[in-house]
Formats: C-alpha cells, sequence, structure tokens
C-alpha cells in the first residue's frame, strides 16, 4: 500500500501546501481520505484523478477538509463517459454536505447537460454516514471506522485500513483518544494531523490558541503511536507550517521523538510512503 500525501496543509493558506488530503493506492483503487484546498491539482501531479478514485473517506466537516469536495464531485463527472457514481463515506452530516454542495453546483450542471450532447446523466455520490465498524470491503481492503475527539467538532472518524497484511491509519483532527487507539494497534503507519503548542502560545493569538483544545501536539501524536505499537508516524497538517525543508521540520520530529521510538515522517505535499 502506498501513502501518496497530496495536501499536508491545514486551513490557513500556503504556498508550499495544499489543504488535507491523503491518498491511500491500495489494490482496490485509489481510496482519498479527505479533499483539502487543491486535492486534484496535486493529484494531478501525483497521477491521482477524480474519475480515478475507488472512494472518497471524509474524517470530519471542518470546510479545510472539504474545500474541494465541489471539485472532486464535478471532475468524476465531468471527466467519465458512462455514469460512475462517487461512493463517499463520512460522520453523519456528510449526506447533508454533499446534498448541499450538488445545489450549489445546479446551474453548472445544467449548463454542461445541456452543452454536452453526450453527458446526460447528472453526478451521483452514494454517502454513507458512518460511526464505528466495518464501512468498507473490496478484496483485499478492509477500512474499519470509529469515533475520534475533536469536540466542540461533533461527530469525527478515523480510519483503519487494511490491504493485506499492511495496515494504515488516518486519523483526520483529534486529540489523544479511547477510538483512536483502537484504531492504530499494531498498524504499520500512523497518519496524524499535529499542532505545535510551543510555538502558539508563543504567538499569543486568541483565535490560533483555540485550535489548542482539539487537536494533538506533535508529543500526543508521538505518544498515541508508542502506546498502540505503531510503525512509522506520519505528521501532517502542520501548524503553524514549516517551510518544507529538514531544518524547519526538525522540532516537529524532535517533539514526536520525546515520545515514540520509531521513524517520524514529516509530510510534504507529493510525498508518497510505502506501507
Ligand atoms: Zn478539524
Amino acid at each position: 500500500m502506498q501513502i501518496i500525501i497530496l495536501g499536508s496543509g491545514s486551513p490557513i493558506p500556503d504556498p508550499n501546501r495544499a489543504g488535507p488530503a491523503t491518498v491511500l493506492r491500495t489494490s482496490a483503487g485509489d481510496l482519498l481520505f479527505d479533499c483539502g484546498r487543491g486535492v486534484l491539482m496535486r493529484g494531478a501531479a501525483a497521477g491521482v484523478s477524480a474519475p480515478g478514485l475507488r472512494g472518497l473517506f471524509l474524517t470530519h466537516l471542518h470546510s479545510d477538509h472539504i474545500t474541494d469536495l465541489n471539485d472532486v464531485i464535478t471532475m468524476r463527472w465531468a471527466m467519465t463517459f458512462a455514469p460512475t457514481p462517487l461512493p463517499i463515506v463520512g460522520p453523519v452530516g456528510t449526506a447533508s454536505v454533499v446534498a448541499s454542495t450538488e445545489t450549489m453546483l445546479d446551474l453548472d450542471i445544467g449548463y454542461r447537460l445541456a452543452h454536452h450532447e453526450d453527458l446526460n446523466w447528472r453526478p451521483e455520490e452514494p454517502v454513507t454516514e458512518v460511526t464505528e465498524g466495518l464501512v468498507f470491503e473490496d478484496g483485499a481492503v478492509r477500512i474499519t471506522a470509529a469515533p475520534t475527539d475533536h469536540a466542540p467538532v461533533h461527530p469525527t472518524v478515523g480510519y483503519r485500513v487494511e490491504d493485506g497484511d499492511k495496515t494504515v491509519v488516518i486519523a483526520g483532527d483529534t486529540v489523544p483518544c479511547a477510538g483512536l487507539d483502537a484504531l492504530c494497534q499494531g498498524a504499520d503507519v500512523l497518519v496524524h494531523t499535529v499542532v505545535r503548542r510551543d510555538i502558539i502560545e508563543a504567538l499569543g493569538v486568541p483565535r490560533l490558541i483555540d485550535v489548542l483544545d482539539y487537536h494533538s501536539t506533535a508529543q500526543q501524536a508521538g505518544e498515541t503511536a508508542a502506546r498502540n505499537g505503531v510503525g512509522t508516524l506520519v505528521l501532517t497538517h502542520l501548524v503553524p507550517a514549516p517551510q518544507p525543508n529538514d531544518e524547519d521540520e526538525q522540532p516537529w520530529l524532535d517533539q514526536a521523538a520525546e515520545q515514540f521510538s520509531g521513524p517520524v515522517i514529516a509530510a510534504r505535499d507529493l510525498m508518497t510512503i510505502e506501507a
């Protein structure tokens, strides 16, 4: 299984980091986890396309994780030559967000239907709202979900993806919690969103300080990885974002390493990691 980081950023626009999005290239096809700003542009650079997706999995409905949902829906529809529904899995609320997005796209859908004679179907996205347990199965690929803790954002879920004997966990945004621990047991790779408490407290901006109470620090991600016997820890959605170079990312790695003795990687856009 390959992990392709399409976006390692956060809500704050960054020239080097697109919004949160990760692809797992599995034996069942490309599975996209979250679809933040620039997801299909980064996908184009990585050989990942909307028509090629086997499914879209949302960890939660914060705007930065779904910024480009409309682009995924439109390109899935307009770039295929027969009806090709895109399965979307997410927490309760996902069906409402998808329906609202389609409403927003309604005029555009009408323009394209009127213009292209060979396009005579609307976009289709069968939505499955999930809380926990088995949420996807296709051949050797099994995905289970569990509730995470990103309060007051609720509900939120993380995903454990098994493909044969390899396991990758997509944590999404969360503080350490029992649901995440259950997903992480013995996983080969944990992809975890993180923030830097030391920098954010030093900056002293109230709206930024607010994010500390519902995100994990790099140390906490390290604790989760260590407690659950994870192989490799990948830090992503880095706030505030470091420059994508070894020197700026090193403190993040050092903080995680205070708690976790395995390999730690600071994600950069278009990085590919083998599970
Ligand atoms: Zn969030």
